[in-house]
Order: C-alpha cells, then sequence, then structure tokens
C-alpha cells in the first residue's frame, strides 16, 4: 500500500503522450497545445485608430481643416498636412503623418472645420503596431488548454491549423454478475449498472469523444480475454469492479496474464483503496474499485490527471483550495480522506453518506474535502484543503 503523495506521483509521471496530431482550430477546443505558438503576424499589424474622431498632428492642434476620411478596410490613405485633420473610424489605419486621434465627442465640427476643445495626450487613441503581440514571439506556450478565448486569438492571427496532442480512445470495462443495463427489470438482487455511464460522462468532459463501454462477468477466462480485447482497441483501459481480494475478483489476475506492468495496487485512502495502475507500452491501465463513490473519487484524484498529462497538460490536477469547516470531522483511520462535500465562497460543508457505496450526496457535491491521514481531528471553522469538482 502507498500514500496518496506517491500514488498522485506514479500516474503523473508514468505515461506516454499522445501522438501530436494537425487540428482545425475550429475543433481544437479542449486540446493542449503540442508546441509553444510562435505569432505569424504582430497584432496590430498597423497603426490603428482606436476610436471614432479626428486625425491629428499633436503639436499642430488648433482649427484644422478636415481634409479626407479613412475607414476601417481602407486600402489607400488620404495625406495628412500641416492644419488638417482626417476624419477616422474605429479600426481605420492611421495615416502616416498623424500622431493621435481626438475623440469626435471632443471637437466642434463647422463644415469642414473642427474646434478641438478637449486635447488628448500626444498619441493618445492609436493603436500601435505590436501593442498587443510582437510577431515572430511565443504567444502561448506548449501545454496551454485551447479555449474559446485561445480559439478567438489564434484565428486573429489568421491561423487555420494547430498542432496538439490526439485525446486517447478509451475503454470502461465493467464487471460483475450482478450488474443489469438500466431499463431492464432487475432480477432478483441483482443492481443497476452505473459505473459505466458515469464513467463516460466524466470522460467527456475531459474532451474524450472515443469511448467503448465493455461488461464481462465475474471469471477468469472472459475477465482476460476481455482485457486483451480493451488494451488492443485503445489507448487507455478502465475497469470497474472486481479488483478487490473476493473470490470472484480475477482483475488484477487478469491484468498480470497480459503482461500489465503494475506501478501500485492500493492506495492509503478512503474510499478507493484497492486502486490498481500499471502500464502496458503506451497503454495505460486502472482497476477501479466497483463501488461507485469509490470510482468516482478514484477517476477524479489519479486517472483525470493521468489523462491530462497524456493530453499533453501542464497542470494536470484537479484545482485545490482552501475553506472553513461547518462541522467538525474526525479521521482515526491514519489514511487520507476525500469527502463529498459542498464548497461556498470560503465554507465548506462534508454532507451525511460518505460511504463508497453512495452516490446520493456525491450528487450534489461541488468539492472533495481531502482530510491528510495524519490529522485526526479538525473543529469547526478550521481552515481544509479541498479539490474543486468544477473543471
Ligand atoms: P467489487 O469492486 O466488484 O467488489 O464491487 C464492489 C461493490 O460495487 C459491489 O457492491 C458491486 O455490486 C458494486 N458495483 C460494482 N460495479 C458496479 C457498477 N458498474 N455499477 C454499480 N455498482 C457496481
Ligand atoms: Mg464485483
Amino acid at each position: 500500500m502507498i500514500a496518496v503523495s506517491e500514488a498522485k506521483q506514479h500516474v503523473t509521471a508514468q505515461y506516454t503522450p499522445m501522438q501530436v496530431i494537425e487540428l482545425a482550430l475550429a475543433k481544437s477546443a479542449g486540446s493542449y497545445l503540442a508546441e509553444d505558438l510562435v505569432a505569424p503576424l504582430s497584432l496590430p499589424s498597423f497603426r490603428q485608430s482606436a476610436m471614432d474622431g479626428y486625425a491629428i498632428i499633436h503639436s499642430e492642434a488648433k482649427r484644422l481643416h478636415v481634409s479626407g476620411q479613412v475607414q476601417a478596410g481602407d486600402v489607400t490613405l488620404p495625406e495628412l498636412h500641416v492644419g488638417e485633420a482626417i476624419r477616422i473610424f474605429t479600426g481605420a489605419p492611421i495615416p502616416d503623418a498623424a500622431d493621435t486621434v481626438v475623440i469626435q465627442e471632443h471637437v466642434t465640427r463647422d463644415g469642414d472645420t473642427i474646434t478641438i476643445n478637449q486635447l488628448p495626450r500626444p498619441g493618445a487613441n492609436v493603436r500601435p503596431v505590436g501593442e498587443q503581440i510582437s510577431k515572430d514571439t511565443v504567444v502561448l506556450k506548449k501545454g496551454h488548454q485551447i479555449n474559446e478565448a485561445s480559439i478567438g486569438f489564434m484565428a486573429g492571427l489568421g491561423i487555420t491549423e494547430i498542432s496538439v496532442y490526439a485525446k486517447p480512445k478509451v475503454t470502461i470495462l465493467t464487471t460483475g454478475n450482478e450488474l443489469q443495463e438500466p431499463g431492464t427489470i432487475l432480477k432478483p438482487n441483482h443492481i443497476y449498472e452505473s459505473n459505466g455511464l458515469m464513467l463516460q460522462t466524466v470522460l467527456r468532459r475531459l474532451g474524450i469523444e472515443t469511448i467503448q463501454l465493455l461488461k464481462v462477468s465475474d471469471t477468469l477466462e472472459a475477465t482476460t480475454q476481455a482485457v486483451t480485447k480493451a488494451l488492443d482497441q485503445s489507448d487507455v483501459l478502465l475497469v470497474s469492479g472486481g479488483i478487490s481480494v473476493g473470490d470472484f475478483d480475477f482483475v488484477q489476475e487478469a491484468f498480470e496474464a497480459n503482461a500489465v506492468k503494475n506501478h501500485f495496487y492500493k492506495v492509503n485512502q478512503k474510499p478507493g483503496k484497492p486502486l490498481w495502475f500499471g502500464t502496458k507500452g503506451a497503454k495505460s491501465v486502472f482497476g477501479l474499485p466497483g463501488n461507485p463513490a469509490s470510482s468516482l473519487t478514484c477517476f477524479y484524484a489519479y486517472v483525470l490527471p493521468h489523462l491530462r498529462k497524456r493530453m499533453g497538460a501542464n497542470h494536470p490536477f484537479l484545482n485545490t483550495r482552501n475553506a472553513k469547516l461547518t462541522s467538525a470531522l474526525k479521521n482515526p483511520y491514519g489514511k487520507t480522506l476525500f469527502l463529498k462535500a459542498g464548497v461556498t465562497q470560503d465554507t465548506i460543508t462534508p454532507y451525511t453518506g460518505q460511504a463508497s457505496s453512495m452516490l446520493n450526496t456525491y450528487a450534489l457535491s461541488n468539492a472533495l474535502i481531502i482530510v491528510p491521514e495524519e490529522q485526526e481531528l479538525l473543529n469547526t471553522g478550521d481552515w481544509i484543503q479541498y479539490m474543486d469538482l468544477n473543471f
């Protein structure tokens, strides 16, 4: 059995990055950049007016004759001479001689003549070349996760394709003779299978699209064959259940029969102790506990950062923050506890229903409190670390 800190270390060290692919910018949201992005042009790439008004020579500002006009998109520019102003609009190129734009609200116009009522500082309302970014400089780093702002920014640089890491193909294999599909009539002593859909949903939230759901009954032969098939067809295998020490838990043996290299089995935590992690070549394999809350907690704490690492993330773990407890907590187990909780502003409430089989309060949780293994008691008002489940 290893400590939580060691398990976190293993899942972020033992990984093979996904292959680098060229992706259309429009399809790249959620992916991570596989190389530093160098700006192909400066922004702005020409001197631009930031306002609607008049382009002037600051040192010559008095009553001025409006000698021309320039609009956004104009290719040729009027010339500006001493004693003149050029009518100009937001986004329009600034005539060479001009150094300042006076906003139209600060000007009185009489026919073709303007009087400046309020003179701004020299250079006002002129966006200089490269004000935002300069050509040939690194503007986004390798490992940056692409969001809508990044996409807008890169589109503004004229980029249509970028190098990112591919998303892994994932197989979720559920084990358990007692499991039935929702929508079927339950046989006596059976339960509905819920981990498959739950794990599929959180994988989708990570932007993973190719997900295969397989199920297998509790025999060594069937489990071994299912693991072989899943390894063949995917980059990452998540097996749910069958990883404990019961007589019908065959998952570990099936991993061994498939020559998956084990990095750890069992973590000193509650819930989710019987977690198994291994690799076979570039493939990653997790044996997740079958109890639904354990399965999900192990996903957040270990599978998610491992997947993010493979997808090229610089910061793989869920964010942790601190909040004040609204009730006392005991930890007589000498284990790290992950507790379902609700956080508002800077206070956090551990919920009832902490058992590993229960999802009723997990469904309401936006945080997991992390109680360190050595921490035996926490009082109301104590600050505690939690994992933010909004990502
Ligand atoms: P196991 O890890 O296979 O010993 O399962 C532990 C507990 O989780 C048992 O009560 C199982 O019935 C339950 N369980 C296992 N897999 C699932 C699943 N896919 N969906 C819901 N419950 C499950
Ligand atoms: Mg089972």
